[in-house]
C-alpha cells in the first residue's frame, strides 16, 4: 500500500512538471535544475555564471529549507530571483516550482536556474519541469559519492566536478569518480570547475549556451 501512495505522489508531481515545461517552452526559456549535496558550490557557481550569460536574461528559483541567504546573494546579480522556502521539505516539487514560475516574467528571460535543496537523495525523484539536470560534486565531499548516490548521477545531463582548486590539497582520486561514472552515466559531459580560480567555467558557459540553442530550435 505504501508503494502505491508514493507512486501517486510522483505521478501527480510529473503532471505538474509537464505543465511547467510547457510554460517554459512557450516562453522560450531553458530551465536547468542544479542538484548536489549542501555546500558543493551551487550558489557560488550561479554567482559566476549569470553575469557571464547576460544577467538581464536570467532568473533563479532558489530552494532552501529556511533562510533567504542564497536568494539574497543572487538578488543583486540575476534580473529575477524567487526564494522557495520548503520548511521541512528536503527537495523541491513541481508544484512549488510552478508557483515560482507565477512570480517570474518568463518572456523576458532565456535561462531559468533552479537551485534545488542541497540533498543527494530525493531531489532526483522529482521532475520539476526542467529541461536539463546539472549535478555538482565538490572535491571536499570525497571521491566515493558517485558510487553511494547513483540515483542522483544517473539522470544527470552534465556533471560538474567543483572546487578542483583543492585537488592538490586533499587526498582525492579523481580517477575513482570517473570510473564510477563510467558504470552509471557515460552520456553526460563532465566538466571540472573552480569558481574561485575560474578554471573550466568557459566550458560550462558554452554547454549552457548549447542547451539554450538546442531547446529553442526544438520548440
Ligand atoms: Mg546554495
Ligand atoms: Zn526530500
Amino acid at each position: 500500500m505504501k508503494i502505491n501512495v508514493v507512486e501517486s505522489v510522483l505521478k501527480a508531481n510529473d503532471a505538474v512538471a509537464r505543465e511547467n515545461r510547457r510554460r517554459l517552452d512557450a516562453a522560450g526559456v531553458v530551465a536547468v535544475n542544479l542538484m548536489s549535496a549542501p555546500g558543493s558550490g551551487k550558489t557560488l557557481l550561479l554567482e559566476k555564471t549569470i553575469p557571464a550569460l547576460a544577467a538581464a536574461r536570467c532568473a533563479v528559483l532558489v530552494g532552501d529549507l529556511q533562510t533567504t541567504r542564497d536568494a539574497e546573494r543572487l538578488a543583486g546579480i540575476a534580473a529575477q530571483v524567487t526564494q522557495i522556502n520548503t520548511g521541512t521539505g528536503c527537495h523541491l516539487t513541481a508544484t512549488q516550482v510552478g508557483e515560482g514560475l507565477d512570480s517570474l516574467d518568463l518572456r523576458s528571460i532565456d535561462f531559468l536556474f533552479i537551485e534545488n535543496v542541497g540533498n543527494m537523495v530525493c531531489p532526483a525523484a522529482f521532475d520539476l519541469g526542467e529541461h536539463r539536470r546539472a549535478v555538482l560534486l565538490s572535491v571536499p565531499e570525497g571521491d566515493d559519492k558517485v558510487a553511494k548516490y547513483p540515483t542522483l548521477f544517473q539522470p544527470a545531463d552534465v556533471i560538474l566536478l567543483t572546487k578542483v582548486d583543492l585537488l592538490g590539497v586533499l587526498d582525492y582520486q579523481r580517477s575513482k569518480v570517473y570510473q564510477d561514472l563510467s558504470r552509471i552515466n557515460t552520456r553526460a559531459p563532465r566538466i571540472e570547475v573552480s569558481s574561485t580560480t575560474g578554471q573550466g567555467l568557459d566550458r560550462w558557459f558554452a554547454w549552457l549556451k548549447d542547451q539554450r540553442r538546442a531547446q529553442v530550435s526544438d520548440s
